[in-house]
């Protein structure tokens, strides 16, 4: 294989530099062991408070799968210090490469991860030679980090609805953004109690202060929520549906209940 230099710049990490390359067995498609060490290292950083320290305790070789290399898998193998920290103790030395305890640097992750929204986890496991259980964590990985690197949006018009899961699983309770189709959060059952928890914990409150209505089914749990999440100026009130109000111009059913066999949408708004 080439030289260690040319090695280093297709790996491509920053402040690492490979020491050897080998293979683990013959063949167009085996894998390759990649050896690497830190390179214009100013101490080791604490993987707890990010403090960089000199004092090693000691050593572990520690693995990680990365991109592949053409047709060839790649591990990389690298001496992870252990470290005295004056301010967390003894902890292992952190890799930016790679998630704590992670198996699979963030970069593979991130591959995974994309691959996962449009395959099964299986295949994406296969596709990337991991088993299934790391392909699925580095899916929740890329979905957690995801979620917190995203925008957070004020939704303006929210939807409560139930969903049913089999006879085991039961019910779930789901709030999603009406505009954008997007779930925001999901509890078990449908009670009172899960709408509201959904409603104080997924939203922070100046997420609740824009809402500007909310549209549940006539289902009395969740009606009692949404009029009880909010106080003082901020309640929302329930209004008739515009559905409902032609219904009641034409026959005259009360407000905000649709009658005739669908009762099934009420309007809750500012
Ligand atoms: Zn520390």
């Amino acid at each position: 294989m080439g030289s260690q230099r040319e090695c280093t710049r297709i790996l491509g990490l920053a402040s690492f530099r490979v020491e050897t390359v080998e293979w683990e067995a013959d063949g167009s498609r085996a894998r390759i062991r990649v050896w690497i060490e830190r390179r214009g290292t100013r101490g080791y950083e604490c993987s707890g408070c990010r403090r960089r320290t000199w004092r090693v305790r000691d050593h572990a070789e520690r693995t990680w799968d990365d991109l592949p290399w053409a047709e060839h898998r790649v591990t990389l193998v690298y001496r992870q210090r252990r470290v005295y920290c004056r301010m967390c103790g003894i902890r292992t030395e952190r890799v930016a490469f790679a998630d704590p305890k992670a198996r699979i640097t963030k970069r593979l992750r991130q591959v995974i991860g994309l691959d996962c929204q449009s395959m099964p986890t299986s295949h994406a496991a296969v596709r990337h030679g991991v088993s299934w259980s790391k392909a699925r964590r580095a899916e929740q990985a890329f979905l957690a980090e995801w979620d917190c690197t995203r925008p957070k949006r004020r939704p303006r018009h929210l939807g409560a609805d139930e969903i049913h899961r089999g006879k085991t699983q039961k019910f779930y309770t789901v709030l999603s953004d009406l505009v954008h189709g997007e779930v925001i959060g999901l509890a078990k059952d449908r009670t009172e109690a899960s709408l509201t928890g959904l409603l104080n914990t997924c939203l922070d409150p100046r997420q609740r202060a824009a809402v500007k209505a909310v549209c549940t089914d006539m289902h009395q749990p969740y009606l009692n929520a949404v009029s009880g999440a909010e106080e003082g100026r901020h309640r929302l009130r329930q209004i008739p549906c515009p559905a409902a109000r032609l219904r009641r111009a034409r026959r005259g059913p009360p407000a905000g209940v649709l009658s005739g066999g669908r009762r099934d949408a009420c309007l809750w708004a500012r």
